[in-house]
Order: C-alpha cells, then structure tokens, then sequence
C-alpha cells in the first residue's frame, strides 16, 4: 500500500511528491499520471518552447533520475477513474486499484472546448499540452496562416511566439478590446499596438460561427460578415477545473474542489493543489480558484506539509506573469474586484504599473517591463490592503521612490 497517492502529472503534484519526501524518507509515494510524459513546466510551452529556444528537458521538471532516487512511483499513461474515499482506494482505467493513507488531488484543468462547427478539422488545436505545442510545433513556419481564437493571456502569447515563427497571425477577439475584464481601452489599445507594430493582427467584437475546411482540413474561421484565412487555428478560451472524480468520490466540489486553508478538502484524507482548487484567500477574504504557476507550486508543496502532520495555512500573494514580445508582465493580487484605477509612469516610456484600487486600498497591479525593486512594496500594500487613495499622485509618478512614500 502505497502511503501517499498523488493524482496527476503536473506542477502541484510534483512539488507534492517533493514535499512528501521531504517530510519522509521512507513513506511509498505513488503519482499517478494520465500524460505519457513526466511532469514539465506549462508556462514556456507558448513561448520558449513553441519558438524552438527550449528542449524539452529544459521544461521537464523533475530532471535525470531525480524521480528514482528519491523513490517516487511515478506511473505515466495511469488515469485514475475512481477514488473511493471512504475505502481510501483509487482505481485505474487499467482496471488495477490501488490503496492509500492519504491522497493528494491535484488534477489542474483541461481546455474549454469551443462548440463551433468544424472544431475538429485537421489543423485545429487548442492549447495546454506538450502535445498541443508539438501539434502546432510541426506545423508553424513561414507563410503559415495562423488564426487565434481568443485573446487571453495564453492566445496572446501565442500570437507573439507563431509571428516569431514566420506565421501570418491574425488574432480574433469577442470582446471589444483584449484583456478587457482587467485593462480599458487605452491600455488595451497600447498592448495590442505593440503586438500589431510586430505583426500581429487583432480583430475585436468578433464572434467566429465556424470553422470551415476543404477535405477534411481546416481553411478559415468564419464570422458573421467575413472569414479569417487559416492553415492553422488555435483555439485558447480557457480551462475548466478537472473535478468530476472528486465530485463522484463525494467531496465538496465549486467552481473547483473546495478546501480550507490547509488544502484539506471536505474528506480528512484527501488534500488538493493547483489550478483545480478553490481555496479561502486570507488577503482579499473570499474564496478564489486561481490558474497561476506559482500558486500551483506554493500549494502542492503546502498540501504535502500538512498531509505530513502540519498545520500550516495558506499564505501567498498570488501572482501570474507572461511574456509577450519585448514586454515582460507581472501581475499580483485580485484583479477581477477593483473599482478604481490609476497608472504609475506613462505609456509612452514603455514601462508603466496599472493599479487596482478598491474603496481606495490596492487590491493588485499589472506592471509592464517596471523595476522589480518596486514590487516588494507593491506587494507589501496589497497585503496589508493598505489604503493608498491619499497617495496616488505619488503613486502615478514614476519618479517618486515608493519606498519613501510608504516608509
Ligand atoms: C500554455 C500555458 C502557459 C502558461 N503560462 C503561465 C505563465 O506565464 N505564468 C503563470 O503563472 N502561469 C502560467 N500558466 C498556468 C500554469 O502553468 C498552471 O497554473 C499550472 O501548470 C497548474 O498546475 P497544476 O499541477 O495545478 O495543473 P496541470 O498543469 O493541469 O496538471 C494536472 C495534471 O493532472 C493530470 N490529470 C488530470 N486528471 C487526471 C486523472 N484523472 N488521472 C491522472 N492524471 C490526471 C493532467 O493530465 C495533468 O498532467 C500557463 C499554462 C499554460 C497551459
């Protein structure tokens, strides 16, 4: 009997299975993936990855034996359909089962499938796999017509590293304007006209209707009044947390597999990690389900502690970053609750900080290619939901030293 099962192959699971060890040399751990690869590192899949300036053992994350040495079980190709909580037993789609002290469930998410018409052309891919981006990989290069589906952060990556390919890339976007839910149109308008002076093309308030094709092969996104010409279509309009086997295995499951700050869930015996978990933010006082690196690192290693004995409670100022052309972006906090917005160093400089007040304490910020001294600061308000709303001046001038305004 293994002591410790992990379901999964990504991020948190692997930190978990670290963890675990860490915390005992000689407990059976078993991690349990339905990918035929060891766990790799997503973030660079849209970007080094794709661009061919990363090998795949640069992405993989446990690297050489590292996994042997310290015995952990990983078993590739295992999709685990069951767990049987109250049994403390997980059954495989082989048919074999196999028993645990205490599971850690940390199954991320899997894309948002796009229900148009011609979705399953050949030359259509979405985007969260390595086999995706070897998919894409194999076809990208110059004279590619690439259409992308959705202007996320991933979509936009995307964008940035097929034109870097030779592609001719031409982004589609249902909103008005990209990263509307976080950014006005201004600041939108500078994004995109970054990623437009490097090729890229956007199409806003546009809602594709199709996907069309000759002989069985994709040939263009339709929409009401026209068609984008593609050899290529990527789809990217997000992921749904992979709950369903903690749901039927009777545990506590909304928008993601509800847990405490422990990552306990609402079985004792089973933990949770990563970007499927919905979990109290103890900064912004409400529950969260977040999709960041660094969050799914944090609480598989977190989940792993407690399973091991501990008792400590989630403590991370999320944060998200990403790449896109010569911008480097880094995001922490809330930034889906805000109700005012101020801009620290102006557009034109190319390097500026976008501020989320609300009832005039920071709740989070969008930086663009800022020193990273300033972060620690920022951080530092918005944990402390500092009211910075008599400041902003200050704030908005990039001159000013944040360290001397909030001493
Ligand atoms: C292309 C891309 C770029 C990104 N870029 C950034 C970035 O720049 N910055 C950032 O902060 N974040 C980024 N992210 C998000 C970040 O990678 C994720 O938050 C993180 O990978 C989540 O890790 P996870 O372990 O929770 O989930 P996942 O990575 O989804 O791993 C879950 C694993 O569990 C497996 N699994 C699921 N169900 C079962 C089952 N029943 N049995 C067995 N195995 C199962 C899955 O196949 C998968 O291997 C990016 C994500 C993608 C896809």
């Amino acid at each position: 009997m293994a002591k410790y099962v992990i379901v999964g192959g990504g991020l948190a699971a692997q930190r978990g299975a670290e963890q675990l060890r860490r915390g005992d040399a000689e407990a059976e751990i078993a991690m349990l993936s339905e990918e035929a690869t060891p766990p790799y590192d997503r973030p660079p899949l849209s970007k080094e990855y794709l661009r061919g300036d990363w090998d795949l053992e640069r992405i993989t994350l446990a690297k050489g034996d590292t996994l042997a040495e310290q015995r952990i079980d990983l078993r590739l190709d295992a999709r685990v359909e069951a767990i049987d909580a109250a049994g403390h037993t997980a059954r495989l789609a082989d048919g074999s089962s196999i028993a645990y002290e205490k599971l850690l469930y940390a199954t991320g998410g899997r894309i948002r499938e796009l229900p148009l018409p011609g979705a399953d052309l050949t030359g259509v891919h979405y985007f969260r796999t390595l086999a995706d981006a070897e998919a894409i990989k194999a076809v990208a290069g110059p004279g590619i017509r690439a259409v992308i589906i959705g202007a996320g952060f991933i979509g936009v990556e995307l964008a940035a590293s097929l034109v870097k390919l030779g592609c001719q890339v031409t982004v589609l976007e249902v909103a008005g304007y990209i990263w509307s839910r976080f950014l006005d149109e201004e600041l939108a308008g500078y994004i995109q006209r970054r990623c437009e002076d490097q090729g890229v093309r956007f199409m806003t308030s546009v809602s594709p209707t199709a996907i069309t094709g000759a002989a069985g092969k994709v040939s263009g996104v339709a929409y009401a009044g026209g068609e984008a010409p593609a050899d290529l279509v990527c789809i990217g309009v997000g992921i749904l947390p992979n709950v369903e086997l903690a749901q039927a295995a009777g545990l506590r499951v909304e928008n993601g597999v509800v847990v405490d700050e422990f990552m306990q869930t609402s079985h004792p015996d089973i933990y949770a990690a990563g970007d499927v978990v919905n979990y109290p933010d103890p900064i912004f006082k409400k529950r969260r389900r977040v999709e960041h690196w660094g969050h799914a690192e944090y609480t598989g290693a977190l989940a792993a502690q407690n399973m091991a004995g501990e008792r400590k409670p989630y403590d991370l100022l999320s944060y998200v970053w990403s790449d896109v052309f010569d911008m480097h972006l880094e995001f922490a906090g809330e930034e889906k609750d805000f109700d005012q917005m101020a801009l620290r160093g102006s557009l034109a400089d190319g390097a500026f900080t976008v501020l989320y007040l609300k009832g005039g304490a920071l709740q989070a910020y969008l930086s663009v290619n800022a020193p990273p001294r300033e972060f620690r600061v920022l951080q530092r308000l918005i944990r402390e939901q500092t009211v910075v709303a008599d400041k902003l001046e200050g704030l908005r001038d990039r001159a000013t030293d944040l360290r001397g305004l909030f001493s």
